[in-house]
């Protein structure tokens, strides 16, 4: 099996994808990574789903890869005597600690004692996805008097941003401790990290899963936007997460945000996805918008390595049609002849050094010499990571004799990859690199394939090798 198109898709599983016949359907109709969403569900749910997962991965015989999403801080208020309250502008409305007492008109829980410290009089405060906004007038320890700004109707628990400040909350709660454990466990490929607010938060995560997975940084908070470069230079690979973005930031900033981290991942060569609401209305129609259609293929202009669904195949009554028409705009907009333009006219120089040189030349090669693929043998994953950077036309073989490196691949733009055994030296690549592009059906007798490794073999971060063979 093999796609006919370079970005990826990474489907959400939910509700409405738990079954076999589903999930094996989603990966047929062009899913490439599985979102499990930790924010939902529990432990028995994720892990039925992902055995389902591995067992059709087995027999599709397609490296899959698994991305856990965890909640991280997302602050919620309390209970209200009858469910909710309506709140109307001009109102004073306080937040507390006392959790113990339901809400009403007057006042509501706010069960998190370090969001009291970092409040100062004028912090903004959204609720329900900033359908409710709050401004603070008071505050103390242990509580904030606010002026409601823009009332609505509030309800039990709902979720409260506070875009202003820097939290002094760490990326990770105890749930999400506990249920990054359970993924390590499980196998997992990729963690994703929400609310990331700092480098700090990435390097947390680091720390306990070292190489194992690899990290997502989830941008969805303005402070982390503001240290771009230093996020994406330490994260594996970065979101943007536009509903929670979309609440923290005004609307109409989102699309240039969007488009500056995109830019700015591609130059860094790390994956980036861009997430949420992108075929929305899928989720109770069997057809998109025609402004959705519009945004997937905006995303694969820009040159995203993955674009994700979230609740229209989690949740919603269209999952498969939702993939299958995400392919479909991919598929097509690749086929655009502006597409090439638009990718190659925002490619950023690589650096100067020895992986981008092989990377930079690999792509040259490969359009003067119309190769029919590029194939990068690679333990660790960089030399196809680098490779992809160059957003070659060709497709990129990632051979590894790696699982959990060819499963992480499945998320690189351009990458098809394949698991293989170790090799040893430098003619055995190029036969195994031959063989390989036949057998996956990219290429036949007498046409030529451009190969990057990296000598030591097995030595992660050494690319430096560049080979030019024909098949025979
Ligand atoms: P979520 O993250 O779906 O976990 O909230 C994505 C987003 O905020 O866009
Ligand atoms: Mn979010």
């Amino acid at each position: 099996m093999r796609r006919n198109r370079n970005a990826k898709i990474v489907a959400t599983l939910g509700p409405a994808s738990t079954t076999r016949e589903t999930i094996e359907a989603l990966l047929k109709a062009g899913a490439d990574v599985f979102r499990l969403n930790f924010s939902h569900g529990t432990h028995e749910d994720h892990q039925r789903r992902l055995e389902i997962i591995r067992s059709v991965e087995q027999e599709m015989n397609r490296p899959i890869g698994v991305l856990l999403d965890l909640q991280g801080p997302k602050l919620r208020i309390g209970t209200f005597l009858n469910g909710s309250i309506k709140l109307e502008q001009g109102n004073t409305f306080r937040l507390d600690l006392d959790a113990e007492t339901p809400g009403d008109t007057t006042r509501v829980a706010l069960p998190h004692p370090e969001i009291f410290a970092a409040l100062t009089e004028h912090t903004n405060l959204l609720l329900d996805d900033g359908r409710v906004h709050l401004r603070v007038e008071r505050c103390g320890p242990d509580f904030a008097e606010t002026s409601v700004v823009v009332g609505g109707v509030l309800s039990d628990r709902k979720g409260v941003n506070v875009p202003d400040v820097v939290l002094p909350l760490s990326a990770m709660t105890e749930k999400d401790r506990r249920d990054l454990e359970f993924g390590l466990t499980l196998g997992i490929d990729w963690i994703a990290l929400s609310f990331v607010q700092r480098v700090e938060d990435i390097l947390e995560v680091r720390e306990i899963v070292q190489d194992r997975v690899g990290i997502v940084a989830k941008l969805e908070k303005p402070a982390a936007i503001s240290i771009l470069d230093a996020i994406v230079e330490v994260a594996d690979a970065v979101m943007v997460a536009r509903g929670d973005l979309g609440v923290e930031m005004p609307a109409e900033q989102v699309p240039a945000i969007q488009k500056r981290i995109v830019r700015a991942c591609r130059k860094a060569g790390k994956p980036v996805i861009v997430a949420t609401q992108m075929l929305d209305s899928m989720v109770t129609a069997p057809v998109p918008t025609r402004a959705e259609a519009s945004d997937v293929a905006t995303a694969i202009y820009d040159g995203a390595d993955a674009v994700m669904l979230s609740a229209e195949s989690a949740s919603g009554r269209y999952p498969v049609e939702a993939v299958r028409m995400m392919d479909l705009i991919i598929a097509q907009t690749e086929r655009d002849p502006y597409y090439r333009e638009a990718i190659a006219a925002s490619h950023a120089a690589p650096r100067a050094d020895i992986a981008d040189a092989i990377g930079y030349a690999m792509r040259h090669v490969t359009g003067l010499l119309n190769a029919v693929a590029t194939v990068a043998y690679t333990t660790s994953g960089y030399s196809a990571l680098r490779m992809a950077r160059e957003r070659p036309r060709a497709p990129i073989i990632g051979m590894t004799p790696r699982q959990s490196t060819a499963r992480r691949l499945a998320m690189v733009w351009g990458v098809h990859s394949v698991l293989c055994h170790e090799v040893i030296d430098v003619l055995e690549v190029s036969e195994l690199a031959c063989r390989t592009v036949r057998n996956e059906g990219f290429g036949d007798t007498g046409q030529t394939v451009v190969i990057s490794a990296g000598i030591p073999f097995g030595t992660p971060g050494t690319t430096n090798l560049l080979r030019i063979a024909q098949i025979h």
